[in-house]
């Protein structure tokens, strides 16, 4: 049986967490979860947002699923999120972008894949308040990061049968710092003849990703144009409700939604599960479990299909009335 990690978070994480496990449960797959708590609701007894103890079970397990998780502003933590990427090399944050069976949205055929850096640029957290008027933020980008996330993202390429990546910065003005990202898109692609490089500025990438987002295929961006492009990306297919994602790193993978906590539906029952079911349906097929996940995905997209949705997608289902009608399909 698989052991794995499953951090159910706070907000809408612990609901959502219970929906993904009656599904997988209800699919015929027995998961031995390894459940640990983290974020704003450990630290008083813990004195840290993220105890070692999750660390250590994810590096034991190798493999996790991940709901979102709350950072207290201010109270100098730093973020649950960026801190376990970090701690445990987490390089790659894919997010899949495709539209989904029976949700109607403004373009159909979106089928794209944003690779984020995950490591560095302006979430280094370095930081410093010069003076009350003042305050700098350093963005970092090396050589060895960067050569990583592209070849990365030339690997997934080549595996899924991609036919182009796009190196997505702001060379123009950061001459040194994404130049540099730039520079090492250029020197990795050589070595992946059979897959087409292409190069776009940020902020054109946002206007024709509005316009026509099916003219994109894999795109490969530093870590903060990753996370703003990687939430328009989400609308594109229904919104944050809809949009998985994965950590990916040599040792160990976190599968975790784009979307946050969302405290403003917190325990009212109406989170849409499917973020986080994809997420795990990913997961499956990363432990080699591809029966499963496809029997889960199919009884999803049904469910989809029917008309039957959760209301950030316009429907009126509860997340546990969506949760038994996914489990009604498998
Ligand atoms: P964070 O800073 O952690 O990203 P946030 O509140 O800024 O948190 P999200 O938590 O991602 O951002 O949510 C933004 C909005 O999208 C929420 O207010 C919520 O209404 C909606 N939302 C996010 N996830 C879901 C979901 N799974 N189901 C339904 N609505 C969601």
């Amino acid at each position: 049986m698989h052991r794995i990690t499953l951090i159910n978070g706070d907000g809408i994480g612990p609901e959502i967490s219970q929906s993904v496990m009656d599904i997988i449960k209800a699919s015929g797959l027995e998961i031995d979860w390894d459940i640990q708590t983290a974020g704003a609701d450990v630290i008083e007894q813990e004195g840290t947002p993220l105890p070692k103890r999750v660390l250590d079970s994810v590096r034991k397990n190798k493999v996790a699923l991940k709901a979102p998780v709350t950072t207290p502003i201010g109270k100098g933590f730093r973020s649950v999120n960026v801190q376990l990427r970090k701690e445990l090399d987490l390089f790659a944050n894919l997010r899949p972008c495709k539209n989904l069976p029976g949700v109607k949205t403004r373009f159909d055929g979106v089928n794209l894949v944003v690779v984020r850096e995950n490591t560095e640029d302006l979430y280094a957290g370095v930081e410093k308040q010069i003076d009350d008027d003042t305050a700098h933020s350093i963005k970092i980008i090396t050589r060895g990061a960067s050569e990583r996330i592209c070849k990365f993202a030339f690997d997934y390429a080549v595996k899924n049968d991609r036919h182009e990546v796009c190196c997505v910065t702001k060379a123009n003005i950061m001459k040194l710092s994404d130049g540099l990202f730039l520079e090492c898109f250029r020197k990795i692609s050589q070595d992946y003849p059979q897959i087409k490089p292409r190069e776009i500025l940020v902020d054109n990438l946002c206007m024709q990703l509005v316009q026509a987002p099916t003219r994109f295929d894999v795109l490969v961006l530093p870590n903060l144009y990753g996370d703003i492009v990687s939430d328009l990306t989400a609308g594109l297919i229904g919104g944050l409700g809809v949009a998985q994602g994965a950590n990916i790193g040599l040792d160990c993978a976190v599968f975790e939604p784009v979307h946050g906590s969302a405290p403003d539906i917190k325990g009212q029952n109406k989170a849409n599960p499917t973020a986080l079911l994809l997420s795990a349906v990913e997961m499956l097929k990363y432990i080699g479990e591809k029966t499963y996940a496809v029997k889960i995905e199919k009884a999803l997209f049904k469910t989809l299909s029917e008309g039957f949705k959760t209301s950030d997608l316009g429907g009126n289902l509860s997340t546990t009335e969506f949760t038994q009608k996914v489990i009604e399909n498998l």
